[in-house]
């Protein structure tokens, strides 16, 4: 449903309110296509392109009706209610033509992690019919050049170690020029496909540590694997680019109470910086965000510019993720 607000009317002529993700985004799902998979805003998600997807029956041409209609609201500042207050959202002289430039590939749900906040474990009843097969509808829309070979391409998922045609789309493009793709792995189990694309710079794999020790982690991904995975992630790191550069990171999410103070975060930085990695990610529960995001304690900004001081001081680089990159005071 798309709804008349006034902060989203057209100012200037040949611009409107849009996002990345409506003009060239595609998202495939477990059972369903969609055009965005922003979590940060509650019912993201929901922008469908094609509901009870199995694989089967792909319609191109979906995608761009569906895009039009959001363009075609959008321009008389009418959005759907669904993308209302989106942080996502801005007025833009934005280019029309059919084509996708980010595609996030997160249809199946098969992990070998336990995470307590795992969405597909919260959600099982949208992930009963999951694991179809993408690999030709990926090479027919590279093929006919409506995926660009300069699209950002993510994973989500699941575990890519578990997707049993992941090595064969990642081998596919990596063949095919494709310069920019994002895996996130719970990195207890190594994939060996992932280090050609480290060495050639073309991936960038995060992995999900939560914790600064075993015993914080075992509380959070209810299964006993810091120091396989703190071990993978430095074998992974080891794989630099001609240029001496891994492309890979430690992702936090910082989950109030289980691992909301200093210490912790100490301690994942510390082990950051002895596994060389460029990257230091951070984000926040979802479930707690959206409880607390119209007052979110003080102790949670002081730990985000803790992290941001400690990563400058120890040279690796700051990033953050979804629901915190939506703080914008820090
Ligand atoms: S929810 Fe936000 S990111 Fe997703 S399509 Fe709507 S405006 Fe774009
Ligand atoms: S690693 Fe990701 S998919 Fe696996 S349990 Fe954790 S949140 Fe869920």
């Amino acid at each position: 449903m798309f709804v008349l607000n006034p902060n989203y009317i057209p100012k200037k002529e040949g611009f409107y309110y849009s996002c990345e993700w409506i003009e060239h985004g595609l998202v495939f799902f477990p059972s369903k296509i969609s055009m965005c998979c922003f979590m940060g805003v509650k019912e993201g998600i929901q922008t469908i392109i094609q509901d009870n997807f199995y694989g089967d029956n792909f319609k191109v041409d979906r995608i761009f009706e569906v895009r039009n209609k959001f363009r075609a609201f959008h321009k008389k500042g009418k959005i759907h209610i669904n993308c209302m207050n989106c942080p996502s959202l801005k007025s833009d002289a934005w280019d029309e033509r059919n084509y996708i430039n980010s595609l996030y590939i997160s249809h199946w749900s098969n992990c070998n992690s336990k995470c307590i906040y795992c969405y597909s474990a919260q959600h099982p009843e949208e992930f009963k019919n999951d694991n179809y097969h993408l690999i030709d509808i990926i090479k027919n829309l590279t093929k006919n050049g409506i995926l660009r070979r300069s699209s950002k391409i993510m994973f989500g998922g699941g575990e890519p170690a578990l997707l049993d045609e992941f090595e064969e789309i990642i081998n596919f493009l990596l063949d095919n020029g494709f310069q920019n793709i994002r895996v996130h792995s719970s990195g207890i189990k190594y994939i060996p496909c992932i280090e050609k694309g480290l060495r050639e710079g073309k991936i960038h794999i995060t992995i999900s540590v939560d914790s600064g020790c075993s015993e914080t982690y075992k509380k959070i991904k209810n299964i006993d694997c810091y120091d396989v995975v703190r071990a993978n992630i430095k074998r992974y790191a080891q794989c630099k680019t001609f240029s001496g550069f891994a492309n890979v990171s430690a992702k936090y999410i910082i989950i109030p109470p289980l691992n909301d103070n200093i210490e912790e975060l100490e301690k994942w930085l510390i082990a950051n910086k002895e596994d060389n990695l460029s990257y230091t990610i951070l984000d926040i529960e979802e479930n707690w965000f959206n409880l607390n995001k119209n007052n979110i304690p003080q102790h949670i900004y002081d730990l985000l510019s803790y992290v941001k001081n400690r990563s400058r001081e120890l040279k690796t680089n700051f990033e953050l993720y979804e629901r915190i990159n939506n703080l914008k005071s820090i």
